[in-house]
């Protein structure tokens, strides 16, 4: 039985004061249920006041993205290492945002994996397709590929320490999330893929989020189909009701 797993993508928003609070009210009000599993990811630069806000809480903290060297002339970036020297246990690599809008390709996502994985994170890996590609009937084709060489080279130990992320991009901040029938297809589709790049035991433990547009009106939907395992929340999760709200669908 895989857990479920909410995750909250801050991306580039909150203050450091508004960062502190949303992550005090998550966890005050979580009172340590481990029924789900619940973690944030904030901007960097309030990584350390949400871990203190965090500590002894059930409340995992995650980074939006890492470096794959442990350390060196990289301007502006941040190490896997440093991630858990503050406090993470996670790492969002292969966000449609970076993919799409930073231009980071599959060879490149797959060696900021490999270096979270044996820094110690555990990684949440996002695939999905665009619109385009969706319309060209090219959904399970532009999966198959990131999967094959985002996570080339890993290991079924390593694949342990792996959660994916399926987030159609049309549905990313856009108010449009998959129906639960795209939504189960795809993550059936992803779990098939595991099984065959890893084995079947890999693809029963791995656990599949579903990203795009999840709000509380339509987080328990997504979260009661057999292959969704969790979401990974954007926009609803800068507002603590909205994240809890979908947390609870999670418990169902
Ligand atoms: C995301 O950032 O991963 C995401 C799914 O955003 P939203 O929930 O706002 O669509």
């Amino acid at each position: 039985m895989r857990p479920k797993f909410v995750a909250g993508n801050w991306k580039m928003y909150t203050s450091a004061s508004s960062a502190k609070a949303l992550a005090t009210t998550v966890a005050m009000s979580l009172k340590g249920d481990k029924r789900v599993m619940v973690a944030v990811c904030p901007p960097f630069p309030w990584l350390s006041v949400v871990a203190e806000a965090l500590e002894g809480t059930s409340v995992l903290l995650g980074g939006q993205n890492c470096h794959f060297e442990k350390e060196g002339a990289y301007t502006g970036e941040v190490s896997p290492i440093m991630l858990r020297e503050i406090g993470c246990q996670y790492v969002i690599i292969g966000h449609s945002e970076r993919r799409h809008g930073l231009g980071e390709t599959d060879e490149f996502l797959n060696k900021k994996a490999k270096a979270a994985l044996e820094a110690g994170l555990k990684v949440i890996f996002c695939v999905g397709e665009l619109l385009s590609e969706r319309e060209a009937n090219r959904t399970e084709k532009v999966l198959e590929t990131q999967l094959t060489h985002g996570l080339a080279g890993l290991t079924a130990a390593q694949m342990q320490s792996v959660v994916l992320a399926y987030e159609p991009v049309w549905a990313i901040g856009t108010g449009k999330v998959a129906t639960p029938e795209q939504a189960q297809a795809a993550h059936a589709f992803i779990r098939g893929k595991l099984g065959e790049q890893f084995d079947a035991g890999t693809a029963a433990h791995v656990q599949i989020q579903y990203g795009g547009s999840v709000k509380p009106d339509n987080a328990a939907g997504l979260m009661s189909l057999p292959d969704v395992d969790g979401a990974l929340v954007g926009g609803a999760s800068l507002k603590a009701d909205q994240f809890l709200a979908i947390v609870n669908a999670a418990i169902g």
